[in-house]
């Protein structure tokens, strides 16, 4: 186990490639501070799955990132309650699907300010710790769509492209301070997230969800399969391993081929 003593808090955590990435660190004996919705019972059934499995400590804590106020407060909490924060995975997002000139500016607005604007209020809470203690991990989980567009996805490809940039920014600030600042960006994983867009492709096209999944991957992915979040997590917990100290300001592919192209 690599991670022992370390602290990671994991946003929108709950579900999808956030639980894959918060099981990894646990796994090599990180303490997680969880994030995201659900149902309560749900989510604690997992929590507590996770902390006797992997024998660390695991909190919840089910702060709505869209308001810069309630990141800073669970990174506060983060440290008061687990002894530190050396681990930031900036993960919770949300996706919405339009034509620009039908894009309703109240989802802009949402989608800027959990895809993008959470993830500068976490860096700007979190760095001050990690720079103190000279070591620490910021992965931000950008995607495909932070390097190349699609129709139809304004908001998001704007945030994810924007979430690129700042975790360049970020790497040069605190290149020298022990902490490494950098961007996952997933092709196609099989998460809620996706689901529901295989679920309104299929009810528009009159298929099924198996149907668009095969077309969707063939729209975008060389391979055709999808990431899982479990491959997600392993490369979050060799982010955080002395190996790839020198890895800063990258922006790490794990698509299949999605921007080879
Ligand atoms: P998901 O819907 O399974 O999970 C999203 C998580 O964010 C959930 O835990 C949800 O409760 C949480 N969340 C939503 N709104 C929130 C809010 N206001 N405050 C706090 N938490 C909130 O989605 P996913 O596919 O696992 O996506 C996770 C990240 O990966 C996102 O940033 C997404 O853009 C990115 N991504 C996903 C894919 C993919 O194919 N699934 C590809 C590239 C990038």
């Amino acid at each position: 186990m690599t991670l022992q003593n370390k602290v990671a808090l994991v946003t929108g955590s709950t579900s999808g490639i956030g639980l894959g990435v918060a099981r990894a660190l646990a796994a090599q004996g990180a303490d997680v501070m969880l994030n995201g919705f659900g149902d309560a019972n749900e989510i604690e059934a997992l929590r507590k799955k996770m902390a006797e499995e992997f024998s660390v400590t695991v909190l919840y804590d089910g702060a709505d990132l869209m308001k810069p106020e309630r990141v800073a407060a669970i990174v506060k909490r983060t440290q008061e309650e687990l002894g530190s924060l050396d681990i930031l995975v900036n993960n919770a997002g949300i996706q919405y699907v339009a034509a620009i000139e039908e894009f309703p500016d109240a989802q802009w607005d949402a989608v800027l300010a959990l895809n993008l604007s959470a993830v500068f209020h976490g860096m700007k809470a979190a760095i001050p710790g990690m720079k103190s203690r000279r070591w620490g991990r910021i992965i931000n989980i950008a995607s495909a769509h932070g390097l190349v567009a699609s129709a139809n996805k304004v908001a998001y490809v704007a945030a994810k492209h924007g979430v690129i940039g700042a975790t360049k920014v970020a790497a040069i600030e605190l290149a020298n301070d022990g902490v490494t600042v950098n961007a996952i960006c997933p092709g196609w994983v099989l998460t809620p997230l996706v689901e529901g867009q295989l679920v309104a492709r299929a009810k528009e096209a009159g298929t099924d969800v198996s149907t668009e999944a095969a077309k969707l991957l063939q729209e975008k992915q060389p391979m055709l399969k999808f990431t899982t979040p479990e491959a997600i997590g392993a490369m979050a917990v060799f982010l955080c391993s002395n190996d790839a100290q020198t890895i800063t300001g990258s922006a790490i592919s794990i698509d299949g081929g999605w921007v080879a192209q």
